[in-house]
């Protein structure tokens, strides 16, 4: 056991540590976190930062929300693990709030984003043979340019991203891919063995790319049109992150398939799931899909308060109010490095001139100011806080911002 470390102890002996024990898959910013509450972290050597990345949307209510920090503990001192082999009391409780706050009539519990977009293609597959009559083993499911999904070989299978396929081939195939936000070039790679269109309303780990207005509308109705299941990764966007509950309702678009994960476990544990009605959800039988740890009571109670404070708390409008403000005061910086700000709600994305080298060292920059945030897709700062952060937070962020964009 390591002892408890000391006030001596530096960054540098944790980065080492880390680096000699663990896989060298991540580069994060050298700093490193002992403790979180709500919109704020704190590292080994006493500073205190605002989280400005929130998890990448999984902390959407805050570092240890109290409600949820209780419903965890008051579970935890109860049952935690029963596999599905057995019933338990709260699962059902969970899945019946999950499908009031999405609309959906059914929810299949899984733990990570990956396993829940899995999930979906697996449904939706076997309802383009079942159901609609895609002979066996033709299906397609069209997948967008720039996309992300996850880490699974058949997920990095159909990314564009080059770094995350290289190497780990041979890949599942069935994906069509199609340039984001294009919707002509959608309805193009349409065919009679089309299943399913996966989408993110918003493009998160691809630099916050926001589709043309009516992108999701049109690609919708296509879909309708053509008996093709419209599959909505709303696991970053989703819960409150871009200023409506799902990102899809900026456009009163009902998906078929509703993917949720991240902030669905609160920032405390993993809980994923994949939302459709009878007709997609009901090709699922006993032993088809599942999971040891899907639905089980710590991550159902967890996940049933990680809903109640976002509905409860509003986070939702606050998300919209407080995201329009400080995307206008972010878009009032006068920067000669900004090239462009975009977003909905409280994802917002501060696009960096290449003539002003890529984002790291603005966020490097902005972390010696206290300021958590991490560049994606190299030219992008994403900025995505709690949606519990106050007014006054952003306020003081912005000054810094201000500093460092200048
Ligand atoms: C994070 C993310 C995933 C994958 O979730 P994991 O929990 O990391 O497996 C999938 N889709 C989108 C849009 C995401 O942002």
């Amino acid at each position: 056991m390591t002892p408890p470390h000391s006030a001596h102890d530096t960054t540098d002996r944790f980065l080492d540590e880390a680096s000699r024990f663990g896989a060298n898959n991540y580069k994060p910013l050298p700093v490193v976190l002992e403790r979180g509450d709500g919109v704020w972290v704190h590292d080994v050597e006493g500073r205190k930062y605002l989280d400005m990345l929130a998890a990448y949307s999984a902390v959407n209510q805050g570092h240890r929300h109290p409600r949820i920090i209780e419903a965890a503990r008051s579970q935890m001192e109860r049952l935690t693990l029963t596999s599905r082999a057995f019933h338990n009391d709260r699962m059902g409780p969970f899945l019946r709030r999950l499908c009031e706050v999405t609309g959906f009539e059914k929810a299949l519990p899984m733990n990570t984003g990956a396993e829940a977009v899995e999930t979906a293609i697996k449904m939706v597959r076997k309802w383009g043979y079942r159901v609609k009559g895609v002979p066996e083993g033709r299906a397609e499911i069209i997948v967008c340019s720039n996309n992300f999904h996850g880490r699974t070989t058949t997920i990095v299978g159909f990314s564009s991203e080059a770094q995350y396929r290289d190497g780990f081939g041979p890949f599942t195939p069935g994906f069509v891919e199609v340039p984001y936000g294009d919707a002509d070039a959608f309805e193009s790679a349409l065919t009679d063995r089309t299943v399913g269109f996966l989408v993110e309303p918003i493009q998160g780990e691809g630099g916050v790319i926001v589709p043309p207005e009516g992108y999701l509308a049109r690609t919708r109705a296509l879909c309708a049109e053509r008996d093709v299941a419209f599959m909505a990764d709303e696991i970053q966007t989703g819960l409150g992150r871009t200023g409506r509950m799902f990102c899809c309702d900026w456009e009163d678009v009902r998906p078929d398939v509703l993917i949720v994960g991240k902030a669905l476990g609160g920032g405390v544990y993993p809980v994923s799931a994949a939302l459709a009605d009878g007709e997609l959800m009901d090709v699922f039988h006993p032993g088809d899909h599942g999971s040891t740890f899907g639905g089980n009571p710590l991550g159902a109670a967890v996940g049933e308060a990680a809903l109640d404070v976002i509905v409860d708390e509003r986070l939702v409008e606050r998300s919209a109010e407080l995201g329009a403000w400080f995307m206008d005061e972010l878009r009032s910086i006068r920067s000669p490095h900004v090239k462009e700000v975009r977003g909905k709600g409280l994802m917002i994305g501060v696009e960096i001139l290449a003539s002003s080298g890529t984002a790291r060292p603005f966020c490097e920059a902005l972390q010696d100011r206290g300021i958590l945030a991490k560049e994606t897709h190299h030219q992008v700062i994403r900025f995505a806080p709690p949606l519990t952060i106050a007014r006054s937070d952003l306020e003081w962020a912005l000054g810094e911002i201000r500093e460092v964009l200048r």
